[in-house]
């Protein structure tokens, strides 16, 4: 895939790039892995300094940012701007409780294991590779990077070739805010380039967040090489509507949802399952909302709806809306694309869906909505854990019983009760089966890329 910007509300190509060439690679492995060994005796005050000085960068620089992520890939400049912000946020939260998440720990009684003093201190792995998808090229990055530069380690990073401007963006971002040279740095390369990089020594551990296949394809090698990973991958999150539930909020709630980021989130939800008492009451609101969206110029301040980030990402929807059109799916909104430039897609409801429908196991990454109607609470939990992917989940209820019920049933990485899914620096976020391993954020997100080593004194 060609490295380059290309606008997606017009289609034009804005800039290419040469990929770096083996040398460049190298000789930026070796800045990090030098940078890795200066960091590590630096201590927390003075990489939480650095830390805050790069959030006072983003900050700073919030609306040129956004400009250029909407223009590499499309979301609503508001959402561009919050995500920038939500970035420097990221970042101040790491530099402000790093030291706490990660505090030697001593065996109150260590007598027990005939010691005289025993216990556990955490500490960096070294150079982390990091994979990256292009939905949220600023903020997929930082929620790695953030915690793995308070722990010690130093970052690399291959962006999605689509947002290069925003890798460059990244790549010597926290040197400006005062880390040493290296301690994070960009590689232009291509997916076909990153089994080479997991497998140099100097490089200890690799993150990824993407699809599935890129997923299997990459914990295949560092598993090959011992090495450890961490997973972010698909979703196809339910959001389950029960009669106890504020109907009008939940369909307020499920179009933000739906639509947020064009459609483009793991943590969409992206199957409304609604029990048959308010099912006529809730899709007669979620439609009429979906279809009073706004579609159009990403950076026009009120545009609801922005275009697919990708040619290829707005023919995967399209194939998956009209596999199910063919097979008997009721389009209740939209179904096709606008007739204008750029990689637009309409709002979609679907509903009748069955078993043999594309789209009732895969992914739609994209503004399209999958409706079902089910009889009582077991067959909404029996729809929600039928596919493959376990990330997050959304639950409307005002029965506690019930709500307790869904959180020991759904099989994901979250329960989110009257509510949406959203990622909080506060919060662990990751999945299970084919959605992934490991956790980002808070305490957890920091321990995944740090050795927990056991002290033990005679
Ligand atoms: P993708 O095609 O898997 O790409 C993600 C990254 O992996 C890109 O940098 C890509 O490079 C690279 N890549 C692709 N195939 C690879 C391979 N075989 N070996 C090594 N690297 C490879 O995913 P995407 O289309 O950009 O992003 C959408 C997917 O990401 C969706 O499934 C979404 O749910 C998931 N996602 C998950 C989370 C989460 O936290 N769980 C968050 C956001 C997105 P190139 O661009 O050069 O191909």
């Amino acid at each position: 895939m060609a490295i380059a910007t290309i606008n997606p509300a017009t289609g034009e190509t804005v800039e290419t790039f040469e990929a770096h060439p083996a040398d460049e690679v190298q000789r930026r492995i070796a800045q990090a892995f030098e940078a890795s060994q200066k960091l590590r005796t630096t201590n927390y005050a003075q990489r939480a300094r650095w830390m805050h000085a790069t959030a006072d960068l983003l900050e700073a620089e919030v609306d040129k940012t956004a400009e250029m992520i909407t223009i590499e890939m499309g979301k609503p400049i508001a959402q561009s701007r919050a995500e920038v912000l939500k970035c420097a946020k990221n970042i101040r939260y790491y530099a402000d409780n790093a030291e706490s998440f990660l505090a030697a720990e001593e065996l109150a009684d260590p007598s027990s294991v005939t010691a005289s003093a025993a216990g556990t201190v955490w500490q960096p792995l070294g150079v982390v590779l990091a994979v990256m998808p292009w939905n949220y090229p600023l903020w997929q990055v930082i929620r790695f990077a953030a915690p793995a530069l308070m722990a010690g380690n130093t970052g690399l990073l291959k962006h999605a070739s689509n947002v290069p401007r925003s890798a460059l963006y990244l790549d010597d971002l926290f040197e400006r805010g005062g880390f040493p040279a290296g301690s994070f740095r960009t590689l232009l390369i291509g997916a076909g380039d990153v089994a080479a990089v997991i497998e140099d020594s100097r490089v200890t551990a690799v993150t990824l967040t993407g699809s599935e296949p890129a997923g299997r394809s990459v914990a295949g090698i560092a598993g090959q090489q011992i090495k450890k990973a961490v997973l972010e991958l698909g979703g196809s999150d339910p959001f389950v509507v029960m009669p106890s539930a504020d109907i009008e909020a939940a369909a307020t709630t499920a179009v933000k949802a739906r639509i947020s980021n064009n459609g483009q989130s793991c943590i969409a939800g992206k199957r409304f399952i609604v029990h048959a008492d308010v099912y006529d009451e809730f899709t007669r609101l979620f439609v009429a909302k979906m279809n009073a969206l706004k579609v159009g110029d990403p950076l026009d301040e009120t545009t609801d709806v922005g275009p697919l980030a990708t040619e290829s990402g707005r023919t995967d929807v399209a194939e998956l809306v009209d596999d199910a059109v063919v097979k008997g799916a009721e389009v209740l909104a939209g179904g096709s694309a606008p007739d204008r430039a750029g990689w637009y897609y309409n709002p979609t409801v679907l509903a009748g869906l069955t078993d043999e429908m594309r789209i009732v196991l895969e992914e739609t990454f994209g503004p399209v909505a999958s409706v079902y109607k089910v009889a009582d609470r077991e067959e909404a939990v029996r729809i929600a854990n039928q596919t493959t992917f376990g990330l997050s989940s959304a639950v409307w209820s005002n029965d506690p019983e019930e709500q307790d019920w869904f959180v020991a049933n759904l099989d994901a990485g979250a329960v989110f009760l009257n509510g949406m899914t959203v990622s909080y620096p506060e919060l662990p976020f990751g999945g299970i089966k084919d959605s992934g391993y490991g956790r980002e954020l808070a305490a957890a997100g920091i321990r995944e890329f740090c050795n927990l080593k056991t002290v033990w004194k005679a």
